[in-house]
């Protein structure tokens, strides 16, 4: 397999020997790190992209999850266009910034008020910065396997086995003002809340890395009844959620309020941005007031290129389209036949494993079984640990299924993928037919 992926790939394998010079590892995510090398990609449009030997790939990376609507829209490409020539920075307010938060107010309630930033990381930055500050508390509750980018904060608990420390620059005062629940264990958040230490709850509301640990029916409503009790406040990760699981994420899903919401991805229509919204008592921090004692105590928010005029033309055209349901409801669809058909290709060659997932994304675990594969889909395998659930299969089988679904025309995102209203049936089936 590896030696047909090296045949096929010779021009991103000299790219990647220049890349080497470049970047430690070559890479420029940690993500895109791959054996023997990673591909090098030239052009994208809709759910397809061209690498730099010509070979065509379905793609399910899409973004990182940030394309929903496909690669290189036509609608997004014509507002970047646009403003391109209208200037990338005012240093200044504009039109589109007004637009865009109001659009994420209308289809997230619970943002009365808005703050834009560079990136999801810097997103939940804020978010937990606000948090401490409005409660006057200093520790964040996070769960373990739950990713929310790659600020100090964020990181403990994130990878298996999930244990807090230490991790490599981060200071011991940081991890120590973290403290990392165990799987799904909301005994333990109760228990732990009522100590009164606790500024926040921060989650992926999908289950950690979107739904590849999936929460229990009622966990998101009894998370929420046990924060509210405690004065805690409750942070929903929409990064990924946001406008994917439903037009207003999962709180609109559910009708759930969280104190405060992140964004990023798709709210930036697939440019670099990210946002932070709730409730206005807790924005209000953000606020200058003529009290000097109060300006000097404010929470800070800087950042150059916060509501950038080129992310803000993307966004408001991505989110004018994302707020019709029939993207979601298509990009459901396929992903569902997707995890359907790859579930029934592992049954029928009785090879232990199984695609799981929910909304349009899938994952796929391989080497393990669960108790209730039958060849059609599933949201919540049973009868596997959550480690299993998180790493889906081991580094070398992982790499063996990257490179020969590469092969076949399919690129995979951390063994599974993300899909977009661009995906059709035929991609789908020609993918279950590589698989
Ligand atoms: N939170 C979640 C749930 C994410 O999935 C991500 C990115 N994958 C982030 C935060 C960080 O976002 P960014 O990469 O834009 O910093």
């Amino acid at each position: 397999i590896e030696e047909e992926y090296r045949a096929k790939h010779p021009t991103s394998q000299a790219r990647y020997e220049r890349a080497l010079r470049d970047f430690p590892s070559g890479v420029t995510h940690d993500v895109r790190y791959q054996k023997p090398f990673p591909l090098y990609v030239e052009r994208a449009s809709g759910a397809h992209k061209w690498d730099v030997d010509g070979n065509e790939l379905i793609d399910y990376t899409m973004g990182h999850g940030a394309l929903l609507l496909g690669h290189a829209h036509p609608q997004i490409v014509e507002a970047v266009q646009v403003q391109i020539r209208r200037g990338t920075h005012y240093g200044a307010g504009h039109d589109l910034e007004l637009e865009w938060a109001e659009r994420i107010r209308e289809l997230k309630p619970s943002c009365e008020r808005v703050k834009f930033t560079a990136s999801g990381t810097e997103a939940t930055l804020l978010a937990m910065r606000l948090a401490r500050a409005y409660t006057g508390r200093e520790k964040i509750l996070k769960f373990a396997g739950h990713f929310h980018g790659w600020q100090d904060y964020a990181l403990p608990g994130e990878k298996p086995p999930f244990d807090a420390q230490p991790i490599p620059g981060v200071p011991r005062a940081v991890l120590e003002s973290v403290v990392v629940a165990p799987v799904n264990d909301l005994d333990f958040v109760e228990r732990r809340l009522a100590e009164g230490d606790i500024a926040a709850v921060i989650l992926e509301p999908s289950g950690a890395s979107w739904a590849s640990i999936p929460l229990p029916e009622g966990f998101l409503h009894r998370l929420r009844a046990i924060t509210e009790r405690t004065g805690t406040l409750l942070i929903f990760d929409e990064v990924i959620t946001g406008f994917r699981w439903s037009p207003g994420g999962v709180q609109g899903l559910l009708g759930i309020r969280p104190d405060l919401t992140t964004m990023a991805k798709i709210v930036a229509g697939g440019l670099p941005g990210g946002a932070v919204g709730g409730r206005a008592d807790i924005m209000a921090l953000l606020e200058f007031r003529d009290d000097p004692e109060w300006n000097r105590r404010r929470v800070a928010h800087p950042g150059t290129f916060n509501a950038n005029p080129l992310s803000a033309a993307a966004g408001c055209a991505c989110l004018q389209l994302v707020a019709d349901p029939a993207v979601q409801r298509h990009a459901d669809a396929m992903a569902a036949r997707l995890r359907r058909g790859m579930n029934h290709v592992l049954v029928t060659h009785g090879i232990p494993g199984f695609v799981w997932g929910e909304s349009s994304v899938f994952h796929i675990a391989l080497g393990h079984t669960c108790t209730n594969q039958r060849g059609e889909d599933i949201r919540m395998p049973e009868g596997v640990s959550p480690i299993v659930l998180k790493t889906g299969m081991s580094p070398a089988l992982a790499t063996t299924l990257y490179q020969a679904m590469v092969n076949e025309g399919v690129d995979l995102f951390h063994g599974g993928g993300l899909l977009s209203v661009a995906h059709t049936p035929e991609d789908i089936d020609r993918t279950i037919e590589a698989f």
